[in-house]
Parts: structure tokens; sequence; C-alpha cells
């Protein structure tokens, strides 16, 4: 069983008493930047030249300085910038300004898992990853409550990281809903996995099958919409609210018997066997190095596949009719 943390097991007093650079002020980092701040942690953001993010960061009262001074200054280096630019922006920023025990903090564990970033052995190297968006973490933070959090240690230079990445979690009231030990490999190998096997990958390509099969069969395209897409977000709201329980005893028995029956035609042993593989490419690095090749190479498959999908049937119908709805919101 999981191992689980709260308040009452951190310290607010450890991160309390060093200096915290954020570097980053996206999703994740305006909410860890800005908590901290509130939990009377000394902070400074660190962004590049020409950050969209500056003027936002310094209207919210926080130091905006580069991500080479934060780090120069700081002692503790929270890397909230996307994954595939860490390893450019620890390179070129962060890595001269590391002294032996300071620590340095990931939200993901991507870059140390497969080694694009090689700390010094004297820091210390811990991850706290908020699981939910950045704006939900503040959002709950300023309502005197929290989304948990996962904390791992990859490194305890200094026998005391553990305490830290706590101490940190609590800083952003991730110990008020309770925060879960893991390590590096873990998050990131399940992270990668979930997203791609179930959650991102596995649920457009389910989406876009079974829209695809209706319109082929002669049904119109509006229907297949309202059937393969814009039902899911009921199923999916009833199963995060009470499991796989609640969904089927809200729906119909005759949806209940089509679930038992059908749902292992479509997501056969074929399809776990796949899943394995996908993992197996994910253990051994394959999917790393793949994905940050492509990113390097300016995203030419990428673009591909994102302009493929706009394209799509199923997405120009729902442009549509989403104007039917006023209540789903297309900036939320
Ligand atoms: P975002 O894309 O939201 O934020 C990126 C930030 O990095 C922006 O402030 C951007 O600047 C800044 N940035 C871009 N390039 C540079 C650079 N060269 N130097 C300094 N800053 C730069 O990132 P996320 O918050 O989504 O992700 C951050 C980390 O958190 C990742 O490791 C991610 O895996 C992890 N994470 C994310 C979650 C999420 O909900 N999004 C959930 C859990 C973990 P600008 O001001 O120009 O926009
Ligand atoms: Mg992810
Ligand atoms: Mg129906």
């Amino acid at each position: 069983m999981a191992e689980l943390f709260y308040d009452a097991d951190a310290d607010l007093s450890i991160i309390q008493g060093r200096k915290v650079a954020v570097i980053g002020y996206g999703s994740q980092g305006h909410a860890h930047a800005l908590s901290l701040r509130d939990s009377g942690v000394d902070v400074r953001v660190g962004l590049h030249e020409g950050s969209k993010s500056k003027a936002k960061a310094e209207e919210q009262g926080l130091r905006v300085v580069t991500p080479a001074e934060a780090a120069a200054e700081a002692d503790v280096i929270m890397i909230l910038v996307p994954d595939p630019i860490q390893g450019k922006v620890y390179e070129e920023s962060i890595k001269d300004n590391l002294k032996d025990g300071d620590a340095l903090f990931f939200g993901h564990g991507f870059n140390i898992r497969f080694g694009f970033i090689k700390p010094p052995a004297g820091v210390d190297v811990c991850m706290v990853a908020p699981k939910g968006p950045g704006h939900l973490v503040r959002r709950q933070y300023e309502e005197g409550r929290g989304v948990p959090c996962i904390v791992a240690v990859e490194q305890d230079a200094t026998d005391k990281a553990f305490a830290l990445a706590l101490s940190y979690a609590k800083g952003i009231g991730g110990t008020r809903a309770g925060v879960i030990k893991t390590t590096f490999t873990e998050e990131t190998e399940t992270d990668l996995f979930g997203e791609q096997a179930v959650l991102c990958g596995g649920a457009s390509a389910l989406v876009k099958a079974g829209f695809e099969t209706l319109v082929e069969a002669g049904y119109q395209p509006e229907i297949a919409y309202f059937e393969c897409l814009h039902e899911l977000k009921l199923i999916v709201d009833l199963m995060y609210e009470g499991g796989l329980e609640k969904m089927r005893w809200s729906i119909s028995e005759t949806a209940e018997w089509g679930d038992y029956v059908t749902g292992p035609r479509i997501i056969t042993d074929n399809t776990k066997a796949e899943m394995k593989k996908v993992l197996g490419e994910i253990q051994d690095g394959t999917f790393a190095n793949n994905w940050m090749k492509e990113y390097e190479a300016g995203l030419p498959e990428y673009n591909k596949y994102k302009k493929a999908d706009e394209d799509h049937l199923l997405e120009t119908t729902g442009k549509e009719l989403r104007k039917l709805m006023s209540w789903v919101d297309e900036e939320a």
C-alpha cells in the first residue's frame, strides 16, 4: 500500500528557511510560486528573455529575474518549464549555479528518469508533482484546501531531502489533501503510459474509431458526435465520482449489458498485448528518445498529426454543435 503524508507529517519551517527559485510561470509555475509566497517562503521566479508571463508574475507581486540569476540566488530550484526544454535550460542557466547542499526540484520525472539532466552528486534531487493542473492547485490552496501530490527523492545528498520535499508540498497545499511517496521511475513511467494508452491516446482513438464507424455506415455526423464524444463526459464524471460501480448504477440495464459483452470485444487481448509493448518502449527509453528527436527536429510529424485531426469530420462537426450548447465553454 502507498505511504501517505499529511500536514502534521510536514514541517513548513524547512522550506521557509530556504531560498526558492521557480523557473517558469505557466500552469504549474504560477501555482507553486504564488502559494509558496503565501506560505511565507522566499520566492523568486526565473523567466527567459521575452517571456509572455513576466508581466503577470510581476503584477501578482513576485520578483522576476533570469533563470540563471534565480538559480544563483536560490538553494532550492524548481524547474517548471516544458519537459523537452528542461535539459537546455539546465545546461544554460542552472548547472553552473548549483552548490553542494542545494536542491533541484521537478514537477515530473522525465528528464531525470531518461538522463537528459544529470545533476552533480552534492545536490538533492526531489519531485513534488501535484495530481492536477496548476490552476486547480492554486485555487484549492486559496480556498484552504489542496490537490494531492506525489513526492519522490532521486538523490539524497543531505540526508534531509524527503523532509524538504514534504515541506515544499505543504507550502503549495499538497499535504492538506495528502501526499503519496513514489520514485522518479514510477511517476515517469506510469504518467507516460497513462497519457498514451488510456487518457489521451487511447481515449481519442476510441472516440474517433466509434465516430468513423457510425458515419461510414451512413448515420449523421452530428448524431455520431453526440454518441461517441459528447456523452463520454457524463460517463467519465460518474466513474470519477464512484468508479465503474456508480457509472453502471446510473446507466440503463441495456447499456450495462452492452458494457459487459461488448467492451472486451473492443479492448481485446491484442490491445493489452500492444499496451505491454507501449510500456516496454517507455521503460527502455525508446519513447523518450524518439520524442526528444522529434522535438529537436522542429516537430515535423507532430504538426502533421495535429493538422490531420484538426481537419477530421469529428472536429469540424463538434465545432458547430458546441455553438448550440451555451454551457459548454470552449475557453475553459
Ligand atoms: P507550461 O507550458 O504551462 O509553462 C511553461 C513556462 O515555462 C512558461 O512560463 C514559459 O514562459 C516558460 N518557459 C518557456 N521556455 C523557457 C525558457 N527557455 N526559460 C525559462 N522559462 C521558459 O508548463 P507546465 O506548467 O504545464 O509544466 C511544467 C512542468 O510541470 C513539467 O515538468 C510538467 O510535466 C509538470 N506538470 C504539469 C502539470 C500540468 O498540469 N500542466 C501537472 C503536473 C506536472 P512564457 O512566460 O513565455 O510562457
Ligand atoms: Mg504527463
Ligand atoms: Mg445512448
